[in-house]
């Protein structure tokens, strides 16, 4: 082996905007046989918008995206940035003693009153509260959902929907050419997840799991023998990101993504893991 063709792999990789963190993760991309990306700003591009509210209050739909917004303004999600960009509201009700659960949601107080925002399962879990009827036809359009909620009632449903990355389909085609396994993986509800796979031509996904449950599907190909990679931006991708084979973030990610990869995207875009896997079998060819 010699080390000049890692290095100069590494450099090429570096100016092809793809950001290697040693020789040993060069070698390794070249041996993944099962990638496993993060839906939501990974394989999306994180920009979701408000596409529906439904009342189940008697709040007008202005006032249950205010109320939201309010709650979400110490929250860095993707769908907290969108309720507070839908919002009406240009100074938001303070809130006192927020608080933040990655995957789930974010709580706190408005004049005294306990708030939930955050999935049905999240709202489940806090309040035993279920949706009714009427919005289970709501939930189960496939978009984005966070429900708005006291400990007593369910105030409102908002539907988010979001766009995904252009070249994420050619990516996943890539790959699969390649005999390369494909999954998916999302906190986002089931509906939403089916919807994204069905247009990427993702079989394998696994829909509302939490972070801890996201490395757990890692350990479970893992074990199954598979060479795993894992391609996030979240803080809710850092626990699987820790366990994979070879870990990727999307440079715009959050910090703690970012440095629990071996591997960084400057251009976050999915098809990149095809370039480094080109490049780590290009180079690992030459030491041969
Ligand atoms: P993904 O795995 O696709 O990146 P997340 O795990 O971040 O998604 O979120 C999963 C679900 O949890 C969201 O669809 C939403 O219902 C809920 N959720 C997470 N964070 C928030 C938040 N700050 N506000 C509202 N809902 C949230
Ligand atoms: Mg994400």
């Amino acid at each position: 082996a010699t080390p000049t063709a890692i290095m100069v792999g590494v450099g090429r990789g570096a100016s092809e905007g793809i950001l290697i963190k040693n020789a040993e993760v060069l070698e390794n991309v070249g041996k993944i046989n099962a990638v496993v990306f993060d839906k939501t700003g990974t394989l999306t591009y994180a920009n979701p918008q408000v596409v529906d509210v439904l009342i189940e209050s008697t709040l007008s739909k202005e006032q249950v995206l205010a109320l939201a917004a309010a709650l979400e303004e110490g929250s860095k999600h993707p769908l907290a940035k969108a309720i507070i960009a839908s919002s009406p509201q240009t100074s938001p009700k303070s809130v006192q003693a927020f608080q933040n659960y990655s995957g789930l949601g974010v709580s706190g107080e408005i004049d005294g009153m306990v708030y939930f925002v955050g999935s049905p399962a999240f709202i489940a879990q806090f309040t035993s509260l279920q949706p009714s009827t009427v919005a289970q036809t709501f939930l189960e359009e496939g978009n984005s959902i966070v429900a708005l909620s006291t400990k007593e009632q369910i105030i409102g449903y908002i539907a988010l929907a979001d766009t995904i990355r252009e070249s994420a389909k050619i990516a996943v085609e890539k790959l699969q050419n390649d005999g390369i396994e494909v999954y998916m993986l999302t906190g986002d509800n089931e509906r939403c997840a089916q919807k994204v796979a069905r247009e990427l031509g993702i079989e394998h996904f696994f829909a509302g799991v939490l972070p801890n449950g996201k490395a757990d599907a890692i350990t479970k190909l893992k074990n199954e023998g598979k060479f795993v990679c894992m391609v996030g931006d979240g803080i809710n991708d850092a626990p699987a990101l820790a366990v994979a084979d070879v870990a990727i973030a999307m440079s715009n990610g959050s910090d703690i993504a970012v440095e629990s990869a071996d591997l960084i995207l400057i251009a976050n875009d999915p098809l990149y893991v095809v370039n480094a896997i080109a490049l780590s079998r290009a180079t690992m060819s030459k030491i041969k």
